[in-house]
């Protein structure tokens, strides 16, 4: 139990707030006003606002209003709508004095009234005349941060940039990429804020061989603070510190020349009542340990929940989740602080569920695991070991003949889109992703493995989603889990259209939030997973809903439309939202709420282009082609040239069919649009590419 003294200037009020993890004692509400400075700091979100990207410090994703809960739910409509323009999404609103911040896009920050759905500012940091190779990654942003009254978003170009919540002015800009050779990093999550300053990492370990690293900022200055590196680097040029000494420890071979990894792209959770920050580490990059370190080693600090010293940045402990990951698994997903009594015993603890299929409870005091249990269907792994808590693996799973069909998929069991978590009810709600993948490093030169600059994907491995190809497009491949952390065992379970479903809100109100691809948001019973409540939005909601009060009464905010790595799933997703004709929006909605939105669009039949002199290639150029495309060009453009929604459809585009066009397109991209250039690829590689475009789009055409 702790307590926060928050105390305002205004002479009348004492804000007494007693919270502890497992309840909240708020006094009434006219005796209460939270200085907007300090609600960040709640452990459970008991605020009005939602001004952090998981709405608490406490990271939960959960909110304690209860305006709107099971008995009037079914009331819950439209307040508003926001047309948006083309761009990525799926991105976490905040929303602070009645005010909504987005950043949609490459980091285009919206500000809009909450109440009317009126904008009030634009900020866009002009990332495509920036970002230069970068945007071959096709990422988005996927949030920021506020605090004392300022936004902070970070650039896919890895700038940091600083504005006036009021107006929408820049105040600082840093470079946080200043001094890093490689060009391939790039920041696409929220940045946090804590005590003053603010923590950003980046992502790059698929396109470069990256050393991730966090670094913190003072929130005011912007002047850098410190800086803590995940993996090791070379040891002749010393190391940072002792704990990078000991990482270099647990790798093999010249790692540092090959790659590194463990880029912390997405988590941070500040635990206040320990003075510590802790960091959620990405994968190894290349992927397959056989090239990046021998085959062996863990691999320090990959895949690992980091604890570091919130005002030095100083190691304090760690747990891997993955140790030697060679999978792209990551331990990068949100980490949600918490109490619970758990054999008898309080304890302190952070739960988490990474993409590896279990879901962990770690004492926060030391790392220390708990317990762990598996979500869904998850064979690199029997179980994990609680004594040591390491996990025993399936041999097989390190594709040590060369392939092996894996569970989960890089997708991970659980991604980005945040679950959420009721310590009072020790429950989690999680977005669940049931996908497999079929590993293969036979085609691979694993001696002189070597990255090949400006490749959107290349990861020492070739990857092909394993799903059954022919089923359905509304055939469930995920769920949405109510897990009980103490016992580790499942509440309740909804299956969901397709693989990749929307970020989770549950409340006080004892409802759960989630939108889903084929463009429904639903509201369900948080005991029973019971159907209350649903709004056909049209078009994917696959963005983490907020909920909030503006003006005393309580909203929920929610985008729709597609973006980020979720593209890449392409036919997985259960549904083919179309790039021409999806709308992107902001909703919001409220108990009575009765605005409507325009009638869906027709949906557009994909017509393939005319090619009449096409001839079907041979194997050799199509499997070529295939790589090709798929380092190339699948980050935007989807699985097996299936776009569903962040790009075009190639085999629709007239421009494939016409060579000098298509050759001239791809050289010089169209950057205002997000399209890259390719400038360096040489006719023989764009003929292989244009080749497999070409045999999808004919494969298209005899189904039509
Ligand atoms: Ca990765």
């Amino acid at each position: 139990m702790y307590t926060i003294n928050l105390i305002k200037k205004t002479a009348k009020i004492v804000l007494l707030l007693l919270c502890t993890l497992n309840s909240i004692t708020v006094f009434s509400e006219d005796e209460i006003s939270i200085k907007k400075i300090d609600a960040p700091f709640l452990g459970t979100s008991a605020g009005d606002d939602w001004p952090v990207f998981n709405g608490t410090y406490g990271e939960q994703h959960f909110s304690a209003l209860e305006e709107i809960n099971t008995t009037n739910v079914e009331k819950l409509g439209l307040a508003w709508h926001m047309d948006l323009d083309a761009g990525n999404t799926v991105t976490g609103p905040l929303e602070v004095d009645n005010t909504i911040y987005i950043s949609k896009g490459y980091s285009v920050v919206h500000a809009i009234d909450a109440v009317s759905g009126k904008l009030l500012w634009k900020y866009d940091p002009d990332v495509a005349k920036h970002a230069d190779i970068r945007l071959r990654q096709g990422w988005g942003s996927r949030g920021l941060a506020w605090w004392n009254n300022k936004i902070y978003v970070g650039t896919l170009d890895g700038r940091l940039i600083a504005l006036e919540a009021k107006t929408g002015d820049v105040v600082w800009t840093v470079n946080t990429l200043e001094e890093i050779e490689n060009g391939s990093y790039f920041i696409s999550g929220a940045p946090r804020v804590f005590d003053g300053k603010v923590i950003i990492g980046n992502g790059g370990t698929e396109h470069a061989s990256t050393r991730g690293f966090v670094t913190t900022y003072d929130a005011e200055s912007g002047k850098q603070l410190w800086r803590f590196y995940v993996v090791p680097g070379n040891p002749k040029d010393g190391f940072e510190n002792k704990a990078m000494e000991m990482a270099a420890e647990t790798w093999h071979g010249e790692w540092w020349k090959v790659g590194g990894g463990g880029n912390t792209w997405n988590a941070f959770t500040y635990d206040k009542e320990f003075g510590q920050i802790l960091i959620g580490t990405g994968n190894g990059s290349p992927w397959n340990i056989k090239v990046r370190s021998q085959g062996k080693g863990d691999n320090l600090f990959l895949c690992s929940i980091v604890a570091l010293d919130a005002e030095t940045g100083e190691y304090r402990w760690h747990y891997q989740v993955n140790p030697g990951e060679t999978w792209d698994y990551n331990a990068s997903m949100d980490m949600q602080l918490g109490e619970a009594e758990i054999d008898g015993k309080q304890r302190k603890i952070v739960v988490t569920a990474p993409k590896n299929g279990f879901f962990y409870v770690l004492d926060r005091t030391n790392g220390k695991l708990i317990s762990a249990e598996k979500i869904t269907k998850a064979n690199w792994a029997s179980h994990i070991d609680l004594e040591t808590g390491r996990p025993v693996e399936n041999p097989e799973a390190r594709y040590p003949k060369g392939t092996f069909t894996l569970y989960p998929s890089p997708a991970g069991a659980h991604s980005w889109l945040p679950m959420s978590f009721d310590n009072q009810k020790n429950r989690a709600f999680i977005p669940v992703i049931e996908l497999g993948a079929r590993y293969d490093d036979r085609m691979v030169d694993l001696k002189n493995w070597k990255h090949l600059p400006g490749n959107a994907v290349d990861t020492a491995v070739i990857l092909e989603l394993e799903y059954d190809k022919d089923r359905k497009l509304t055939d469930p491949m995920s769920k949405l889990l109510a897990w009980d952390i103490v016992k580790q065992k499942e509440i309740w379970s909804v299956p969901g259209p397709g693989s990749w479903n929307g970020g989770v809100l549950a409340t006080r109100g004892n409802i759960v939030f989630q939108g889903q691809i084929t463009g429904e948001f639903k509201a369900y019973d948080a005991d029973t997973g019971k159907l209350l409540w649903s709004f056909d939005a049209g078009d994917p909601v696959l963005a983490p809903p907020i909920t909030y009060l503006a003006d005393g009464k309580q909203y929920v905010t929610v985008l729709t439309g597609l973006g980020t790595s979720i593209s890449f799933y392409g036919g997985s997703l259960g549904a083919l939202p179309n790039y021409r004709t999806m709308k992107r929006r902001v909703l919001t909605f409220s108990l009575g709420g009765n605005a409507e939105l325009p009638p869906r669009s027709k949906e557009q039949a994909r017509v393939a282009f005319d090619d009449p002199e096409y001839e079907l290639p041979d194997t050799k150029t199509l499997e070529m082609g295939q790589l090709m495309f798929m380092s190339r060009c699948m980050a935007c453009h989807g699985d097996g040239a299936l776009a569903v929604g962040q790009a075009p459809d190639l085999r629709t585009s007239g421009i494939v069919p016409l060579k000098p066009t298509f050759n001239a397109f791809v050289r010089n991209g169209v950057k205002a649009r997000g399209m890259p250039s390719f400038e360096e690829l040489p006719d023989e590689q764009l003929h292989l590419i244009r080749e497999f475009i070409r045999w999808k789009a004919a494969t298209l055409r005899e189904n039509e």
